[in-house]
């Protein structure tokens, strides 16, 4: 018997998603992170609609809720701090939670870690690294030592991953190789908090400041925390831009010492990278370690918790038996396809921001200064382990349940996978056994108003029958982490759309 069924390396906000979601799917995880204590020091301050259902599926969506703020203004500045263009990010989720949130780093991942040490199963190994990693036919072995010491222990585990960022010691000891997509800008970040009773009601919830002479970017992050960030220029110097007698001078519209502390000020090189695979043999990578963007919108840590949705269902399948171990390729090809939009999506973005030529800079304020509409959300679908049926790939919607408490349907149903139909489907054998293999849940949603048989939910508003109606179809299944597999109409559509998944899966086989 191995020590775990899931070693994972590196407790970040990915691995510790990952931890997460494995452990109250009832497997044995240890998770490995060299440092003795959670990261201090915050990176990421957003977070979306999508995120917010995978912190549903790892139970602590309410609590990191109470920590976040909404982030519904967007604003593109001139250099002067007038605006150019005012983008709200009003638009309605599919998830039924806002577009956007803002949050200080450290609270949520201290959310993240009391959920992870309180799930039974998974233990967490903190300042001890792992050394070495190996994928054999049966197992992972792993070597780890506290560093600095010589000492070292040996772990198996059926499965690991490499949550370890962006130098990942996984990646490169699999010799996976990364494509590299070309951004590359360095930028000081800098975070803020101002003192007791003081809060700055100028700076906006995101504000772009398309200025040539040197973009920047402030944020509220929610109660007294606030980010400023501005690019160097090339041959600038890191470290003394970031010295906090060079950053101060740049807050002093809004903050000086007397009345804010400066919590820390970092350089960073913002890189677009993807892993060429996102798994060898036992291991798979997620977060930082599989794919890097500059951070322009916000999904960097987004992304990674894609990955961990993704593949905590994917792992459940292959360990529960229903699935081959080869079926896990299917995360590299659910998952990288889509980062690699975002990554070209996040460099778009970030060159537009990034310009420092003045010309080119004035030619696209005049086009920003025309857009007036917000553009609509950006979310493309997943191409693998889903059907042909328009809807496929696609996030779905996620009513709240009336009869439920007003509850959100996947906090009903669960992390797993859901057969939703408007009425009840008559199902045969055969596709009776094949939800049974994928662990589904039935469920019929009815729209408000109607009256239910025993059983039947009933949502809040007329959303699912709606979106549903629209696309044609009279089912849909939806995958653990939102997506939809496949939809269609009528018992026949759906017995062959599940035979033609459980096809995909015996072809991995
Ligand atoms: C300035 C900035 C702003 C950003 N803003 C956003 C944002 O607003 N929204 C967003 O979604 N993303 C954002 N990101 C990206 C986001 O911060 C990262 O994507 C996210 O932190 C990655 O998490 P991770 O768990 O994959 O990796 P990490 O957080 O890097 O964690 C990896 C962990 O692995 C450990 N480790 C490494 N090697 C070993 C080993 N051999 N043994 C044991 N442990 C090991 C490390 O100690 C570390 O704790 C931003 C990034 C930056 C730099």
């Amino acid at each position: 018997m191995t020590d775990a069924d899931v070693a994972i390396v590196g407790y970040g906000p990915v691995g510790q998603s990952l931890a997460i979601l494995l452990g109250r799917l009832g497997w044995r995880v240890v998770a490995f992170d060299r440092q003795p204590e959670l990261y201090p020091l915050p990176r990421a301050c957003h977070l979306d609609h999508e995120a917010m259902r995978i912190l549903q599926a790892m139970g602590i969506a309410d609590a990191v809720h109470e920590a976040i703020v909404p982030a519904r203004e967007y604003l593109l500045l001139r250099a002067d701090l007038s605006v150019l263009s005012d983008l709200p990010r009003g638009w309605r989720t599919p998830t039924g939670w806002e577009a956007s949130y803002h949050f200080f780093q450290p609270d949520i991942e201290g959310i993240f870690d009391r959920a992870a040490t309180s799930t039974p199963g998974v233990r967490i190994r903190q300042g001890v690294e792992v050394r070495t990693i190996e994928s054999t036919a049966q197992e992972v072995v792993l070597t780890v030592g506290a560093p600095g010491s010589p000492g070292t222990e040996t772990v198996r585990a059926t499965f690991a991953i490499g949550a370890d960022g962006a130098n990942s010691f996984v990646r490169r000891a699999l010799g996976i190789g990364e494509e590299d997509l070309g951004f590359e800008a360095t930028w000081v970040v800098n975070d803020v908090e101002v003192h007791e009773g003081r809060s700055l009601p100028d700076v906006p919830d995101t504000g772009q400041v398309l200025d040539p002479a040197q973009p920047r970017h402030m944020a509220w992050l929610g109660g007294r925390h606030y980010r400023w960030e501005f690019m160097l220029s090339p041959g600038a110097d890191p470290v003394q831009a970031a010295a906090p007698e060079a950053v101060w001078p740049t807050l002093s519209r809004w903050v000086d010492p007397s009345t804010a502390d400066l919590l820390r000020s970092a350089a960073y090189t913002f890189r677009s990278l993807v892993a060429d695979t996102f798994r060898s043999g036992r291991v798979m990578l997620a977060g930082d370690a599989a794919h890097l963007m500059p951070p322009f919108m916000g999904q960097g840590m987004v992304s990674g918790m894609r990955d961990a949705a993704t593949l905590a269902w994917m792992l459940d399948l292959v360990l529960r038996g229903s699935a081959p171990v080869a079926f896990l390729d299917a995360y590299t090809r659910s998952r990288r396809p889509h980062v690699l939009a975002f990554i070209r999506q996040s460099m778009e973005v970030g060159l537009l921001v990034c310009e420092t030529d003045p010309v080119k800079a004035a030619a696209r304020d005049r086009v920003l200064a025309a857009q007036i509409e917000t553009p609509p959300p950006f979310q493309p679908a997943v191409t693998a382990f889903v059907g042909d049926h328009p809807l496929a790939g696609t996030i779905a919607v996620q009513p709240r349940i009336a009869n439920r408490d007003g509850r959100l349907l996947d906090d009903v149903l669960g992390f797993r996978f859901a057969l939703l139909s408007p009425a009840a489907i008559d199902v045969g054998a055969d596709v009776a056994a094949a939800l049974r293999r994928l662990g589904a849940a039935t469920a019929v949603i009815r729209p408000r108003g109607s009256a239910p048989s025993e059983g039947d939910l009933v949502e809040a508003d007329r959303r699912f029958t709606d979106w549903l109606a629209a696309s044609g179809a009279d089912w849909v299944l939806v995958r653990p982490d939102g997506y939809v597999a496949t939809a269609g109409a009528g018992a026949e559509s759906l017995e062959e759309s599940l035979a033609s998944l459980w096809g995909e899966i015996a072809v991995a086989a």
